[in-house]
């Protein structure tokens, strides 16, 4: 029994569609997979249909971004119920302001005289939820950058000349969409977090709990064990509970699989009971 409860699509920045997810992680014999797609939910009724005609187990999800002072934290949403009127507006409202963004940065690009439109971005995107990557890539089908990496560094990366910021789910308001879809809320790998500030904010962690958040992802394809069994005091001393998931987009021979990261993860069955338990309350 093999456990993934952090996966992306081509929906988000994934390259397999949702059915080919659920194909590899039958291939793979892991049981359980939750799609987690930034931003966005609409990988999650493909990827059920499939998992029920494969016997995969699918739990749907989302990955957001949010920003805490000037932190900014990943949030798992698990057990959506997709259909909820209130969370797929919220959702279509994120999905609206990234090709509002989009729009933005073209414009700007125009103005430093690259020649690309954002039909053309759209048009490569090809129904996927729009991101710098594409604009990237349009560059450089154009010739006005030699490659992805110059169009990062000088225009769309965060000090590039055509960056624009991207809008936000407040923490209250993301969390509200979560546990209003009837799912529960994780903070996903804190680790990275960990790795970016130097040590670990736990006060940020205690922040969110006191919002409605429950868990944190303690299994996670990059973290050290001593990073893992840290984590997993950190859950038992605030009364969270923990998840796990590889952060698997696509595959690769020498990088991240299906339930087992670069390896040697494994996330314990407990984790995808203490997840089911806590999805189960927050929908009564
Ligand atoms: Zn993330
Ligand atoms: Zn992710």
């Amino acid at each position: 029994m093999m456990i993934d409860l952090h996966v992306h699509t081509n929906c988000s920045d994934g390259t397999l569609t949702p059915s080919e997810l659920v194909k590899r992680a039958a291939l793979k014999e892991v049981t359980t997979v939750a799609i987690t797609d930034h931003d966005t939910i609409a990988g999650n009724a493909e990827a059920l249909e499939e998992g029920a005609r494969l016997g995969v187990e699918v739990i749907p999800g989302v990955e957001v971004s949010i920003k805490i002072g000037e932190v900014g934290v990943h949030l798992l949403g698990y057990g959506l119920d997709f259909t909820t009127p209130r969370g797929l507006a919220a959702f279509n409202r994120l999905a609206l302001a990234r090709e509002e963004r989009l729009v933005r940065m073209v414009s700007r690009l125009n103005e430093l005289g690259a020649p690309i439109t954002s039909k053309e971005v759209k048009q490569l995107a090809g129904g996927e939820v729009i991101g710098r990557l594409h604009i990237a890539k349009v560059m450089v089908r154009r010739g006005f950058v030699p490659n992805l990496q110059a169009a990062f560094t000088q225009y769309l990366g965060k000090r590039g000349l055509a960056y624009v910021d991207r809008e936000r789910l407040t923490p209250i308001g993301a969390i509200e969409v979560i546990r209003g879809m009837g799912g529960v809320a994780v903070m996903a790998h804190p680790g990275v977090l960990e790795r970016e500030l130097g040590e670990f904010p736990e006060e940020v962690v205690k922040e969110l709990q006191e919002l409605g958040m429950g868990g944190i992802e303690s299994y996670y394809s990059r973290h050290s064990e001593e990073q893992t069994d840290a984590f997993n005091e950190l859950a038992a001393k605030l009364w969270l509970f923990t998840t796990g998931g590889s952060d698997f987009h696509s595959p690769n021979p020498d990088g991240i699989e299906l339930g087992r990261g670069y390896g040697d993860m494994r996330v314990p069955e407990s984790c995808l009971f203490n997840l089911k338990e806590a999805i189960a309350k927050t929908r009564n």
